[in-house]
Order: C-alpha cells, then structure tokens, then sequence
C-alpha cells in the first residue's frame, strides 16, 4: 500500500477567495508547486480533498469544479508537480441545492473523502498525511489515525486562536505547505534510514505515478 500526503485546496494550495468559481480566481500560494515536486521525488501519492460547499449553496456549479481543477493542475505541472488525485465534497447539510443538501459521510472532517480515496489508490492511511488551513482538516487526519499538520495560510492563524482547547491539537503546525512537506520528508526521513530506503526514495523518480 502506498504513502499520501492528502491537501486541502483553497487557502493551502491557492489562495482561499471563499467560493472559488471561477479559474480566473485561482492564485498559488508561494512554494505550493514546489513542496508538491518534492513529495512527487519522495514518492508520495499527492491528493487534494477538498469541501465544496458552494455547490450544496448554489455559489459554484457543478459543472466548473473539472474546470478549475484542470487549471489547477495546469498552474502546478508547469511547476513540474504533479497531483495524483482529487476527491471533493458537494454536500452541506443547509444547501440550498436540494440534491447536495444534506448531512453525509464525506464533508471534512468526516473521513469519506480519505475512504474512498484509500481504497480506489491503494493507499495506506495510517502511513499517511493530511495537510490543511482548518480545524476540520486536522480533525479529519485524527478520524483516520493519519498525520494532521496544519498551515498557517489561509484561515491557519484565525483556526489555530480558536482552536478549542478539548480537541486534539495538530501533531504539526507549519508557516505553509512548503513548510508543512518539509517537516514531512524530515520525519519521514529518519524512518527511511531505519529501514535503509533513504537513497532509494531519495533519488525519486518520474513519469510513472498514478493518475487519479
Ligand atoms: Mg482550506
Ligand atoms: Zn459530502
């Protein structure tokens, strides 16, 4: 089973402009593309898990998320990162799209986004990483027995004040995602050179990951 290193989207990889509808309005954060070519090196599925509740609300449609998706990774690859996969949320239980609106298992920090992807990639969640500006993303690594770092772009600072003393707090908390996969490959490290992989993984390779 494979390693990942799940994303937020909005506010840790672009800019958080609330309800991004438009790929006009999409925005890279500073050192995102490259801490993703990093983890493609080290061998990491990449996959963004993303709420989209403006589709539950009417704000997005549908229909434009394979359209900013597509200009997503566009921004990215011609950065050289790749991402592996992408599994976003619909749902919010007051939509006002009467399909979406409703409570269900996969709206972080629900763990059905990571099921799904766990089981259609192969991969091992408890050997894995969830990064992300919010609360919820944390939550949602605890829920699965991953690795919860939070960023601190986005709504990182604002999250990480109120964050409420009786939830478990994030195993990290980094500047940004650039940060966050640094603190990754450090930890990860040590436990390559345990197993006597470092070089190995190290080295990296490309052109044969997974599509998702
Ligand atoms: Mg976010
Ligand atoms: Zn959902």
């Amino acid at each position: 089973m494979k390693q990942a290193v799940f994303l937020d989207r909005d506010g840790t990889i672009n800019r958080d402009v609330g309800y991004l509808s438009n790929p006009d309005q999409l925005e890279l954060i500073p050192g995102s593309a490259e801490a993703i070519r990093i983890l493609n090196s080290a061998e990491f599925s990449v996959v963004i898990i993303s709420n989209q509740a403006g589709i539950a609300k009417g704000l997005i449609q549908e229909g434009q998320l394979p359209e900013i998706q597509k200009v997503l990774l566009a921004m990215l690859q011609n950065e050289d990162a790749k991402v592996d996969g992408f599994y976003y949320c619909p749902h919010h239980p007051e939509g006002s799209v009467k399909k979406f609106s409703c409570s269900c298992q996969c709206r972080k920090p629900a763990p059905g986004l990571l099921l799904k992807a766990s089981e259609e990639m192969d991969i091992d969640l408890s050997r894995s990483y969830v990064v992300g500006d919010k609360m919820s993303d944390v939550q949602l690594a605890h829920n699965v027995g991953a690795v919860g770092i939070m960023v601190l772009t986005g709504h990182g600072r604002k999250e990480q004040r109120g964050y409420p003393p009786t939830i478990k707090p994030p195993d990290y908390t980094c500047n940004d995602l650039y940060d966050a996969v640094r603190c990754i490959i450090k930890k990860e490290s040590g436990e390559w050179a345990k197993k006597g992989i470092k070089a190995q993984r190290s080295k990296g390779k490309t052109g044969s990951g997974q599509e998702g």
